[in-house]
């Protein structure tokens, strides 16, 4: 029977992402079937204990267990690497789980870190609380001034941290010019690149070298399962990922890796489309709040470096009211459509008060130091018609006096 070119290299690479995110990957057992399988499996048999053995010595291809290797988990690995551009992929049980086995597998005591001061309330967490337990520091930075990194570099500097778009305020990090830096001092560059994913920026092409995802977010795309991903080159990821990955076991399930395979096949579609929605919506913000951070407006002070590194600047924006955190919350509690959720990526419309939820655990002095005022609320703006979600917006505004 003929199988399917999914897990072809050298056909797959030539194929353009929207066709690598429905094709790319697959592999068809003898059942021919359509869809990919899911494949529900902790461990493997073998024909004889020969062939276990020379599997566990590495020397032939083929599964041995399923915190290891799994063909569902695999055939998603496969997609990713591809539309990322990255020689290898792994993927992990959430984003969280992705960041921190990225982080932990290649750093050791004494080593430093540089990394953006405007970050997701866990990853503010990994650099700030666990990393110095083993005697890890970080220098935290506004990252969206260059000259900002060349500074904090150490002797011991080993890696540099970031998101961009950062969660939730919105700023850039000029990849080409960072990753370059990192570059020319043999420091690695990880990039959390969860707010654009490949379809809209791809870190690779700008230098960076290992990107880290919460898949939880636009590759799910419809709010169902957790999950993470880490993209590099294939020797990171086999000889330095690997060894953390099967003895610490951030396994992805095969079930969460499925729907995840399901949700690639459409994420171009709805990463765009949401991006352009994220615009109309919020140019009709812009009239009517104080302050509105989104990389794809004309009044974001980085609009210039986005139009440059991404392609569409996605589906989320965050703006900022004067009344503060009690404004805030009545303008959530009077929405009518759009679902109080501090979830992303969705293709429901979302909206969260970043300091009472994303944010609360990282206190009150760093989200400060990091601009997430009590007066800013974060939206995802979802695949509904961008028409609704100005009318719920409008109507929720009014009701507030604004
Ligand atoms: C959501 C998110 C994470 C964490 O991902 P989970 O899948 O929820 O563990 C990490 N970084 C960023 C930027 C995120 O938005």
């Amino acid at each position: 029977m003929k199988r399917t070119t999914g897990q072809n290299r050298e056909i797959t690479s030539k194929w353009r992402p929207a066709t690598q995110a429905i094709r790319g990957g697959t592999w068809r057992s003898e059942h021919g079937e359509t869809s990919e399988a899911i494949f529900l499996t902790s461990g493997y048999c073998y024909d004889d204990a020969q062939t276990v053995a020379v599997r566990f010595a590495g020397e032939q291809e083929g599964m041995t267990y399923s915190r290891l290797q799994n063909p569902t988990v695999q055939m998603l690995e496969e997609r990713i690497a591809l539309i990322e551009g990255a020689e290898a992929a792994r993927c992990q049980a959430s984003g969280m789980a992705a960041m921190t086995a990225a982080l932990l597998c290649q750093l050791k005591a004494g080593d430093h870190v540089v990394a953006a001061k405007a970050a997701f309330g866990s990853c503010r967490w990994l650099t700030d609380t666990l990393l110095p337990k083993f005697g890890i520091e970080t220098t935290a930075i506004d990252a969206f001034i260059n000259e900002e990194w060349e500074k904090a570099i150490r002797p011991n500097t080993k890696l540099f941290f970031f998101e961009t778009p950062a969660n939730p305020t919105m700023d850039l990090v000029d990849m080409d010019y960072v990753c370059g830096l990192a570059k020319s001092r043999g420091i690695v560059t990880v990039v959390d690149n969860a707010f654009a994913t490949p379809v809209l920026q791809r870190p690779l092409d700008y230098g960076a070298d290992i990107v880290a995802y919460s898949a939880t977010k636009l590759m799910d795309g419809q709010g169902r399962v957790l999950a993470g991903a880490i993209c590099g080159k294939a020797e990171f990821i086999n000889d330095v990922l690997m060894p953390f990955q099967r003895n610490t076991g951030p396994t992805l399930s095969p079930f969460n890796a499925w729907v995840v395979l399901k949700g690639m096949e459409t994420l171009e579609l709805r990463a765009l489309r949401q991006s352009e929605s994220a615009l109309a919506v919020g140019r009709f913000m812009e009239k009517r709040v104080p302050k509105i951070l989104h990389p794809g407006l004309e009044s974001h002070p980085q609009y210039v470096l986005a139009q440059k590194q991404m392609r569409a600047c996605g589906p989320i924006f965050s703006f900022i009211l004067d009344g503060g955190r009690e404004q805030a919350h009545a303008l959530l509690n009077a929405l009518e459509l759009i679902d109080i959720s501090n979830n992303i990526g969705d293709s429901r419309s979302l909206m969260t008060h970043p300091a009472s939820t994303t944010h609360h655990g990282v206190g009150a002095e760093t989200r400060e130091a990091m601009g997430v005022v009590e007066g800013m609320l974060r939206l995802n703006v979802g695949l509904e018609d961008p028409q609704d979600i100005i009318e719920d917006l409008d109507q929720a505004l009014t009701s507030i006096g604004l």
